[in-house]
């Protein structure tokens, strides 16, 4: 459906993307995460049509988005990382403005008007100023600016970025529940937002993609997993270690600090294998009064060391 080919964008002597290739197949979910500065935003930029790439270009199916960009424009809803709000106007004043300017009218801009009224749970601040609002529901506001024509296809620039915890989960739903009928993608700096709504991730780093799959293939790529395992501080790192050498699947094991009685294990297994049952057994063979085991997910320094090392690239994951 979105197809980014060999995609660059200078601005001036920065080079924000380089011969980035990508490909969004109709109803996926796709998480672009990156750092700051990796060049997420120009991305979405250049397929929404904001701005123009220096060399290459999107397809949206055959359209291409340099040559005819109102036709991409009517199929995308765009929610821009500065917020495309007017701040002296209200909610539902801005909300029909933004309708009718994309044409809708009477009865359509009436139904649409309720489906994101409902949909942002933005009913309680329809009369006020759009100044007044919190940072959550300015960036409802926003979200509802960008489904309010119905678009097949949803981009959303770091839609969660300076909410609290509350509306990161609300945002989170939401886009769970468009899942159902839309193309999404959405960029993010965090990892975990990605594991949580979508199952294909690029990773984009310093304009270019490093990695684009989905967690398992990432996992393989990366060449291990790893799980957190919290001990009473009284039990000995060397039998800790000397018990996980002798299991199968076992990469290595690192101790954290111990804090309040308790030090927190990092244990590396091998990829995609199923190491949770082994574990769980050496800890009741071994009495271990242990606190917790859990798959510890990948942060984001972690995949860039492990991916951006140039033995590591090819591994299957990587385009
Ligand atoms: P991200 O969204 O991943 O944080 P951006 O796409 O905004 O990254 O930026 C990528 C790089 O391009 C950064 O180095 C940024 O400073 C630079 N950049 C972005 N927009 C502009 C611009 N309008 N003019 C000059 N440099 C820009
Ligand atoms: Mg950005």
């Amino acid at each position: 459906m979105i197809k980014a080919e060999n995609l660059c964008m200078h601005y001036g002597p920065v080079q924000a993307l380089q011969h980035v290739n990508f490909e969004v197949k109709k109803g996926e979910i796709i998480g672009l995460l990156g750092p700051n500065g990796a060049g997420k935003s120009t991305t979405l930029k250049i397929i929404t049509t904001y701005i123009y790439p220096t060399e290459g270009t999107v397809y949206l199916d055959n359209i291409d988005v340099r040559e005819n960009p109102i036709p991409v424009r009517q199929r995308i809803g765009y929610l821009p990382e500065q917020l495309p709000l007017y701040m002296d106007m209200e909610v539902r004043e801005y909300l029909q403005f933004v309708g009718y300017s994309r044409g809708l009218s009477g009865a359509k801009l009436q139904e649409r008007l309720d489906w994101v009224t409902k949909k942002c749970g933005l009913k309680s601040v329809f009369p006020k100023l759009i100044r007044e609002l919190s940072k959550g529901y300015k960036q409802r506001t926003a979200l509802a600016q960008a489904l309010i024509h119905d678009p097949e296809i949803v981009i959303l620039d770091e839609p969660t970025s300076g909410l609290d915890p509350h509306q990161i989960i609300e945002i989170r739903n939401l886009i769970k529940e468009l899942a159902t009928e839309k193309t999404i993608i959405f960029s993010t700096h965090i990892l975990q937002e990605v594991e949580a709504i979508t199952n294909r991730i690029i990773i984009i780093n310093r304009g270019k993609i490093v990695a684009n799959g989905s967690m398992a293939e990432l996992e393989n790529a990366m060449g291990y997993q790893q799980f957190q395992l919290v001990l009473p501080s009284a039990v000995a790192l060397g039998d800790v270690k000397s018990a996980f050498q002798k299991l199968e699947n076992i990469q290595g094991v690192e101790a954290g600090e111990a804090k309040n009685g308790e030090i927190a294990y990092s244990i590396r297994a091998n990829a995609s294998k199923e190491v949770r049952p082994q574990i769980t057994q050496l800890i009741k063979e071994k009495k271990w009064d242990f606190l917790e085991v859990k798959k510890k997910p990948f942060t984001l320094e972690e995949i860039f060391l492990q991916l951006t090392e140039p033995e590591n690239k090819h591994k299957g994951v990587n385009q």
